[in-house]
């Protein structure tokens, strides 16, 4: 049984100065963008904005130095993170090579691969995305079929990936692929890193319900990556992926993607606002005070060089359950018709749309549920 540990945060170093530095930063480079891309904002795209997030060193932060990363702590990083969010910036660009693909890369990779891929990931313009899901593998990884298959030349990869987010901006995919024929389940995975621009690789969109282009299908027809593309060991993908998650799973974005709400109904309350609108502001932000201690005592596990399986899932259960009830519950009590133009309104019909997927992202509810109670010994 894993059990369930609480951790102290701890960051090294002076964190006042850390948190009041970056929102100088931000007060002088954040682009004006518009409220909706606010929330949810690890999902907006801003390659300018991440190129100067990179030269400020705010990306990359915990890569080390010599492969052009800052050297910091995991928790220095999660308290910039946690700035940034919590001030609505456009980090989706770089978010997914900085959160898991670099550290992945500095744990598993060659330094071949530490030399090519880390330095532009700590400048914030080298970007990446992640090819687990498959039209009949997504909660069921293990049912990943797209193959790679060693050759004299290198590997040859057929199948296909669904759901990428930013593929069609990203320079690699750390890819999921079955590499031993006729093996089954999570037994013969390796990870490969492809370059998106090798020939034989096709990203058609899939626009979302709120007419986003985030999604993406991801054809691979008989392409021809070098041997040099493995990362880790051939046949221990699942491992490292299931190790992958929990840098995924646990992060402030797993409770703040409504927080630009949560900002915008304490701006609207005005000065005497109705007894109902200041509980809900108590209440919510009560929970996400706990949600934050949860987080941070996670990553501090994480930091620890722990494996906080079931605390990440926990955070990402409950978080996601946060983040996606507090625009019901914002519209279950304020006068708001569903074309009204304030920022209130235009967050809250926003995230009314954008909410069902929050706890689809990194696994869905019944499968966290499923990994908590096989954690704590309860099936
Ligand atoms: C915003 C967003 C971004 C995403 N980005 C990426 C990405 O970049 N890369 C990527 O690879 N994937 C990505 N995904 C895909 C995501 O990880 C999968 O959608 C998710 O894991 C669910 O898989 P599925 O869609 O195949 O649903 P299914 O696995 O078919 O599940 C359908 C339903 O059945 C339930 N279910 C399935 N198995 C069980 C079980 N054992 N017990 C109980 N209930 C079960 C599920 O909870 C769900 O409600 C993204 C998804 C979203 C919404």
């Amino acid at each position: 049984m894993q059990g369930f540990a609480l951790y102290p945060f701890d960051p090294p170093g002076d964190v006042a100065a850390l948190r009041a530095e970056l929102r100088a930063w931000l007060a002088a480079n954040q682009p004006r963008g518009d409220v909706v891309a606010r929330a949810n904002c690890w999902a907006s795209f801003d390659t300018d904005f991440s190129r100067k997030l990179g030269a400020a060193g705010y990306v990359g932060m915990t890569l080390p130095p010599r492969f052009g990363g800052g050297g910091r702590h995991p928790l220095e990083r999660y308290v910039v993170i946690e700035e940034l969010l919590a001030a609505g910036a456009p980090v989706g660009a770089h978010w997914i090579a900085d959160r898991q693909t670099g550290p992945l890369i500095l744990r598993y990779g060659s330094e071949e691969q530490c030399q090519r891929y880390l330095p532009g990931i700590a400048r914030g313009e080298l970007y990446a995305c992640i090819g687990l899901s498959e039209p009949g593998a997504g909660s069921d990884l293990a049912a990943v079929r797209t193959t790679a298959r060693e050759t004299a030349e290198g590997w040859r990869i057929n199948g296909q990936k669904i759901w990428t987010t930013g593929a069609h901006f990203s320079h690699i995919m750390l890819a999921l692929v079955r590499t031993e024929a006729g093996s089954e389940r999570n037994a013969g995975l390796s990870q490969l890193l492809i370059d998106l621009d090798t020939p034989g690789i096709t990203i058609r969109p899939i626009i979302d319900m709120a007419d986003h282009h985030d999604f993406n299908e991801v054809f691979f027809d008989d392409v021809l990556v070098p041997h040099g593309a493995l990362v880790g060991e051939r046949g221990q993908g699942w491992r490292q992926v299931t190790a992958e998650l929990g840098l995924e799973r646990s992060g402030p974005e797993r409770y703040l993607s409504s927080h630009a709400l949560l900002a915008a109904l304490i701006d609207a309350a005005g000065v005497d606002p109705d007894p109902a609108v200041i509980a809900l502001i108590g209440e919510l932000v009560a929970e996400m005070w706990t949600l934050r201690q949860l987080s941070m005592s996670t990553a501090a596990k994480l930091a620890a060089g722990e494996d906080p399986m079931v605390e990440a899932s926990v955070v990402k259960e409950l978080g996601n359950a946060f983040e996606q009830d507090m625009p019901r519950r914002v519209q279950a009590i304020v006068e708001c018709p569903w074309d009204d133009p304030s920022d209130l309104g235009r967050l809250l019909r926003a995230l009314l749309i954008a909410s069902p997927s929050f706890s689809l992202r990194g696994g869905t509810r019944e499968v966290i549920r499923g990994i908590i109670a096989r954690g704590l010994g309860l099936r």
